[in-house]
Order: C-alpha cells, then structure tokens, then sequence
C-alpha cells in the first residue's frame, strides 16, 4: 500500500523552501520534499487526512487531528481533489499529481486554498511560483 499524501499539500510541497511550524517539522517536511523531488515517479495514495508530511506537524492532536480546525483543512484537500479532477484515495506518482495541477490550478484556484493561509500571508507561497514549480516537476526526467 502507497504511503498516504494529503491532497493539499501538492501545493504547499511544490513551494516548500525551508520554512514552517517548527524544527522538527522542518525537519521532516524537507526530507519529504527531497524525497518527492529526486523520486517524482513514486505512488501515493491521495487523501483527506492526515499524511506523511502531518507527522511531524506540532498541530496533530494524540487522536491523529488538526488542532487548527480539522474540518477546514479536511474541507480544503476534498476541495483540491475535486478541482485538480483526482478520486480521493486513489494512486498516483508525485509527477502525475503535479502535472494534473498544474492544468487546473488558475489565480482563482489558488486564492481559493491559499489565500487566507499564514505563509503566504507572510510572502511566501507566489502563484507565479507554483505554476513554474509545477511544470518544472511535471515534465522534470
Ligand atoms: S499558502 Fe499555505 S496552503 Fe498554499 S501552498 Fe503555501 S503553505 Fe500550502
């Protein structure tokens, strides 16, 4: 079974840069994303829930949820799924999911998932950014 890959984090992996909650988290979200970068034809389950990248997150409560309002976050990769066209738990390498992104995600789209989120309130996180990212991953070899 493929490791489980939270659907909004295609986002926020394609413009990850070293910065987040805290060392540990960092830690881990940088080894994640090297991972994803140097290996993008590697399969993972896409989900609403907690994932690999969550683990390490100082927001997961004892029961595996998001301190930080689990129904919005929830809500959130379900809105990604369906915008992005992915079916929720199905498999897909680290390359198909960013290339199917970078399709579908518009200035619009990308108000809607990050617009009200701290990091790219704090100016990190450009659309500008992630569409190249995105296609960068897409069509790497
Ligand atoms: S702004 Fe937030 S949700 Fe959007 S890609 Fe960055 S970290 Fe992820």
């Amino acid at each position: 079974m493929s490791e489980k890959f939270r659907a909004h984090h295609i986002l926020c992996t394609s413009l990850y840069e070293g910065k987040g909650y805290s060392n540990k988290f960092c830690d881990n979200m940088g080894k994640v994303v090297d991972r994803l970068r140097s290996h993008p034809d590697e399969a993972f389950q896409i989900v609403a829930e907690p994932d690999l990248i969550c683990a390490n997150c100082p927001n997961q409560t004892k029961d595996k949820t998001c301190s930080q309002n689990v129904n919005r976050v929830v809500d959130k990769d379900r809105r990604v799924i369906e915008r992005i066209g992915l079916k929720e738990n199905g498999t897909y390498t680290y390359r198909e999911l960013c290339r199917l992104a970078s399709g579908k995600i518009t200035y619009e789209v990308y108000l809607e998932f990050c617009q009200k989120c701290p990091w790219r309130e704090a100016g990190l996180c450009k659309y500008e950014d992630l569409k190249r990212n995105l296609s960068a991953i897409a069509s790497s070899c």
